[in-house]
């Protein structure tokens, strides 16, 4: 058993867990304790400060308990930034967004501290007000620097992204007074990487926006850091935070939301049947990729598993799948120790982060339920859902 399940270890057997009504999210307090201790001690090393992006994880039952070692929350658009400001309220509030709507705009500027642009038009349009009402104003840029291969849906720095200006750009667009509203900069380029890319990427930017940063308050080096996870080197990244705050005199933000919730999760889960095709067995289970683990089919990733692995290097094998309608509703292929029977549940990892904030109702396929794994062992029901939680998405009737 690796780390990712290690949460589980001495309550597996426990009737609070062999006794849930499946399929259902389990997340797991002690490993998000353990994570936020690594954040709380980047932050106390090096002064920075830590937002957690709620994209990745917005269950605010834990709000309190993450506010106590990290900064404050960061949000993409209006209803995060509310729900930053209204569960974490004794933290700071940032909100990026790729493009603001006006009719939105009062509202996010009467929750958020930092309010970051993504193009210099944004800026000039609604800098203004924001920064009458008091606000800190940013403006991301792309500092057109790539640092990862595989996946160009979560490079913001691909070949034609909208995400970030460029020094290009800044150049034909900038003006003096424009520049005057700004307080800091944003960057959000890395996704699911160690500090060395960090590393390049700052002196990316040092060489595309050295000559402004010294006018900056701030600097915020967006998310994407894998800094909870075993093999992460926290000391580069403490040497970068601190080489950029000397250098530029800049307050240094991060915002990770994988790294906050990564391996605090659990998806809980049933064999309801197991189908047989070319001599290739599939158990069909009771939640399903396309609803319940999104990125499985987006990113796309074979989550792990509790006692299975995905090579062949154990002899029983079977195909994992969801029971709705879609040919590719397939979580992947896995060996088993022995034969799976019907009515086993089975247990993935790494599930509190982008699935819980990303999961639906299609075929009507109901939600899971959200429990909580207290450090004492027992589970605790957050959330549950129903039918009306599939009707109200569809119509008021
Ligand atoms: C997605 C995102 C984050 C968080 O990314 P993780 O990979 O979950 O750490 C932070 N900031 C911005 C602007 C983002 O788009």
């Amino acid at each position: 058993m690796n780390e990712i399940f290690d949460g589980l270890k001495t309550v597996l057997d426990s009737e609070s867990i062999k006794g849930l009504k499946t399929p259902c999210y389990v997340i797991d307090e002690k490993k998000l304790v353990h994570n936020a201790e690594i954040l709380a001690s980047v932050i106390a090393d090096t002064g920075c400060r830590i937002l957690l992006a709620q994209k990745a994880f917005s269950n605010y039952d834990f709000y309190p308990l993450i506010s106590g070692y990290i900064s404050g929350t960061e949000a993409s658009g209006l209803y995060e930034a509310r729900l930053g400001k209204e569960e974490m309220p004794e933290g700071e509030v940032h909100v990026f967004c790729a493009a603001y709507r006006e009719d939105e705009m009062d509202e996010i500027i009467s929750y958020a501290d930092h309010i970051v642009f993504n193009s210099i038009y944004q800026l000039k349009k609604f800098g203004p007000s924001a920064k009458k009402a008091g606000r800190s104003i940013g403006l991301r840029i792309n500092p057109e620097c790539s640092t990862q291969e595989g996946h160009e849906i979560y490079d913001p720095c691909a070949s034609g992204s909208r995400l970030g200006v460029t020094r290009g750009v800044w150049d034909k667009e900038m003006t003096p007074d424009t520049f005057e509203m700004l307080d800091g900069l944003h960057f959000h380029t890395l996704c699911e990487q160690n500090s060395d890319a960090l590393e390049i990427t700052l002196r990316a930017v040092e060489e595309k926006f050295g000559d402004v940063l010294p006018q900056m308050k701030w600097l915020n080096m967006g998310g994407g850091h894998h800094i909870t996870k075993a093999d992460y080197d926290v000391e580069t990244l403490k040497r970068v935070i601190l080489y950029a705050k000397d250098k530029w005199g800049v307050k240094i933000y991060l915002e990770p939301g994988e790294a906050v919730a990564i391996n605090a999760g659990y998806l809980m889960t049933r064999v309801l049947d197991i189908v047989e095709n070319n001599g290739e067995k599939i158990a069909i289970l009771d939640s399903s990729a396309a609803c319940h683990m999104p990125d499985v089919i987006e990113m796309p990733y074979t989550p792990p598993l509790l006692n299975a692995v995905t090579d062949e290097s154990k002899p029983f094998r079977y195909r994992l799948a969801g029971p709705t309608c879609l040919s590719g509703d397939v979580i992947g292929d896995y060996s088993f120790d022995g034969e799976l029977e019907r009515g086993d549940m089975l247990i993935f990892g790494d599930m509190a982060i982008y699935t819980t904030v990303k999961n639906n109702t299609f075929n009507g396929m109901p939600l899971p339920d959200i429990y909580k794994l207290c450090s004492d062992g027992t589970t605790q029901k957050i959330t549950d859902f129903g039918y009306s939680d599939f009707k109200h998405r569809l119509g008021r009737a």
